[in-house]
């Protein structure tokens, strides 16, 4: 639910107080001079009886007429056009970790081949031993940046630390938050000062307020530009890695206005689910699909189970774009 003031008015303050006192979440948006606030919280209807004469808004959006207005602001501003929008399907891939130049230059390959525009690759990994590989660093970035710089790809790449941000900057083009940051909220006030667009995963035991919430300690610093990732949630299940939970995507979309992507290599842990999972993403109109591929994924220095080959890596974008041209989608 979407409530508007078309100018400012000592109302509109007012009901930020109310709604603080009650413990009500909501997002700020504003357009020319109207004011929204975004209704993340559920609120009963003598409630909001209570809003609408104590605090006299212009207009309450609810069901189809809230959806039609985040629909039409949901897109990153990135590269001077309007990208991740509504009806748009973007797929990112690449490896978890990148590695060296060889494991490189073969993704590079892939990737340039079957047209994919965004170069996912971590150089700093959060990885939950500290005795497992933690990434190239620098050497990574130099890495994606020689592939991007080849084939025009756009580079996505993790954050961990504040103290990295500024070498992070200089060669990605977006900037990646991973699931264990999503409460770092110094971190994210930060990315939030820059001109860079963030991926920020769903903390693995975020609920679905808490998520849009840290997207929003972005948003309120000035950045805009927030893709929000589903990435898999802690439950009892041991099959998968994680529990991929794909009603985020509906569910994500009808609170807020960012662009939301899924990731199933993450969610699920397996590669043998990872072309279900994607088009399950695209039938519940997710905006993109972030998948690990690796040369020899069982060589793979993190998530090798996880990882499509070369070979299924290509059968999944041909069946994904198949699918997004019979969406009609882009
Ligand atoms: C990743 O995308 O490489 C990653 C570490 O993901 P997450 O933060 O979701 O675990
Ligand atoms: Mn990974």
């Amino acid at each position: 639910m979407i409530i508007k003031y078309k100018a400012e008015t000592t109302n509109y303050n007012k009901l930020i107080d109310f709604l603080n006192r009650r413990n009500i979440k909501f997002l700020k948006r504003t357009k020319k001079r109207a004011r929204f606030l975004i209704i993340i919280s559920e609120i009963r209807e003598s409630l909001l009886k209570e809003i609408e004469d104590s605090f006299i808004p212009d207009n309450i959006l609810k069901n189809e007429r809230a959806d039609e207005f985040l629909n039409k602001r949901r897109h990153i501003n990135f590269k001077g056009r309007k990208q991740f929008l509504n009806d748009d399907f973007q797929i990112i891939a690449g490896p978890c970790s990148v590695e060296n130049k060889e494991q490189m230059d073969e993704i590079g390959n892939i990737l340039s081949d079957l047209d994919i525009k965004y170069i996912r690759g971590g150089a700093f990994k959060p990885r939950t031993s500290p005795y497992n590989f933690q990434g190239l660093e620098e050497r990574g970035l130099e890495l994606l940046k020689e592939q991007a710089d080849k084939y025009d790809f756009e580079i996505i790449t993790e954050v961990m630390d504040i103290k990295n941000l500024n070498l992070i900057k200089q060669y990605t083009d977006i900037l990646q938050i991973g699931s264990r940051n999503m409460y770092n909220y110094s971190l994210l006030k930060e990315v939030g000062k820059l001109d860079k667009p963030v991926l920020l995963k769903r903390g693995m035991s975020a609920n679905y307020e808490e998520f849009i919430l840290a997207a929003e300690y972005i948003y309120e610093q000035g950045n805009e530009n927030i893709l929000l990732c589903e990435r898999g949630i802690r439950t009892f299940e041991q099959r998968t890695r994680f529990t991929l939970d794909l009603m985020a995507v509906p569910i994500l979309k009808k609170l807020a206005d960012y662009p939301v992507i899924v990731d199933p290599s993450h969610g699920t842990g397996r590669w043998d689910l990872i072309l279900p999972a994607a088009k399950a993403a695209l039938s519940l109109g997710a905006q993109g699909i972030m998948i690990e591929v690796h040369p020899q994924p069982e060589m793979a220095l993190s998530d090798g189970d996880q990882s499509l080959n070369p070979t299924n890596f290509k059968k999944l974008v041909k069946k994904i774009n198949h699918n997004i041209n019979l969406l009609g989608k882009k």
